[in-house]
């Protein structure tokens, strides 16, 4: 902040608390919040996503018993509370608020670690900060009659998509080629539209045995590790998705945009930890979600499919009408969030629920399982991807109607992170 910067923003706080105090106690909290999120990690080895602020707080952090971390999510909400009346500029309020809707979502978590039930629904709010509409499975019904009439033949619809899904399934021995050139082109795509640091980079490696398809690990100083997972062969269409998801413009460009805007520039230490199941993951995982439609219109993406990608895989296949389906396909996603309700609130077992994904979500046996498997480790957490890409969407364009604004939007949104309930237009 320059000088007449802080002048300006002095004479506007009351005399008695000024906004350095203001920071100072903010920077406290910070540091509460990052302990009390590093101490549930003991409980939860998936729940600290990332963390890259001062190393001495993550060496110091012993196990505790819930009941006594209960109790200090409790006195931290007493000091939230305290501070809401003497916060005398928007930024000081902003960074209040998504410190509250983090630490409040913290109290859920430890409830369900304790054993405390809640529904999907009544998750979806206290983690995600998401209130849920209600699914139709009219709509669910007529996009499968929509699949249907474009691929037209014997046996099951489940069978028959994924049959014709076969011609455009990446042999193993080519993922790596074919993800990398996918890579190349979203990072040159969101250079062009972003200035990103000279020393960001990432590393790939491939592994098996997980139950999400690819992951993002990220590991401070603009570095991240990316997994993809090889369990289950992926269609073409996925390599795209994935290197703009997980790299360019997605949670390796959030991740650093972050650290760059927020950690390293104001010292807010807080978005140098990334607690999984939190606010935090809806625009993670929406943004991400949302990043391959601002690198490529859809005929550009099919365009560098059928000249680049399917070349290099040593495929062949008619794709306008490949994506043709799979943009109905996307539509099952709100489905999925339906499947993992009835799971988690036991209205179905696991078989059921695989039943369900084969015959509405149209997923082979084997990719059934490894969801269903995501859904009873992660519940709502999977409204994150479809329901907080929509409210990206939404939120970016809402005021955008050029490309070039859309990503002006976008990136102010990753370097000023807003919660879901923020988010709504
Ligand atoms: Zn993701």
């Amino acid at each position: 902040m320059s000088h007449s910067d802080t002048e300006q923003v002095e004479q506007g706080c009351a005399k008695s608390s000024s906004y350095e105090a203001q920071q100072q106690a903010l920077n406290r909290f910070a540091e509460r919040y990052i302990k009390l999120v590093l101490a549930v990690g003991q409980h939860d080895c998936y729940y600290v996503d990332a963390y890259y602020g001062p190393e001495e707080w993550q060496k110091d952090t012993y196990w505790q018993p819930l009941a006594e971390l209960q109790l200090q999510h409790q006195q931290g909400c007493e000091v939230l509370r305290g501070m809401t009346d003497e916060l005398c500029e928007p930024e000081l309020v902003e960074r209040h608020n998504f410190l509250q809707t983090q630490w409040l979502s913290i109290g859920a978590y430890l409830d369900f670690l304790q054993g405390k039930q809640r529904s999907f629904n009544e998750e979806a709010v206290a983690l995600y900060d998401c209130q849920l509409a209600e699914y139709s499975l009219l709509e669910h019904r007529q996009v499968l009659t929509e699949i249907d009439a474009l691929l037209p033949g014997e046996g099951s619809l489940t069978d028959r998509y994924n049959q014709f899904k076969a011609q455009f399934i990446v042999p193993k021995d080519k993922a790596a080629e074919v993800f990398l050139a996918a890579v190349e082109l979203a990072r040159m795509r969101t250079k062009q539209h972003m200035a990103l640091p000279e020393n960001e980079s990432f590393e790939i490696e491939y592994v098996n045995d997980k139950v999400w398809t690819a992951y993002n690990w990220y590991r401070g100083d603009f570095h991240s590790l990316i997994q993809l997972n090889q369990d289950q062969p992926l269609g073409i269409e996925r390599y795209l998705e994935l290197a703009s998801h997980e790299g360019y413009p997605g949670h390796h460009v959030f991740n650093l945009l972050q650290e760059q805007k927020l950690v390293k520039a104001k010292q807010w230490l807080e978005y140098a930890i990334y607690p999984l199941y939190s606010p935090i993951s809806y625009l993670s995982e929406g943004s991400a979600n949302y990043a391959l439609s601002l690198i490529l219109t859809d005929e550009e993406a099919i365009a560098f499919e059928r000249d680049v990608l399917m070349p290099l895989a040593g495929l062949e296949g008619d794709l306008a009408l490949f994506h043709r389906v799979l943009k109905l396909v996307k539509k099952l996603g709100y489905y999925e969030n339906y499947v993992s309700q009835c799971l988690t609130d036991k209205l179905v077992d696991a078989a059921t629920a695989e039943k369900m994904l084969i015959e509405g979500a149209l997923y082979p046996e084997s990719r059934a399982k490894q969801r269903v498997l995501f859904y009873e480790r992660n519940r709502s957490y999977v409204i994150n991807y479809s329901v907080g890409e929509d409210a990206v969407a939404t939120w970016v364009e809402a005021e955008a109607q050029t490309q070039a604004q859309k990503w002006a939007r976008f990136e102010s949104l990753l370097s000023r992170p807003l919660n879901a309930s923020d988010m709504l237009i």
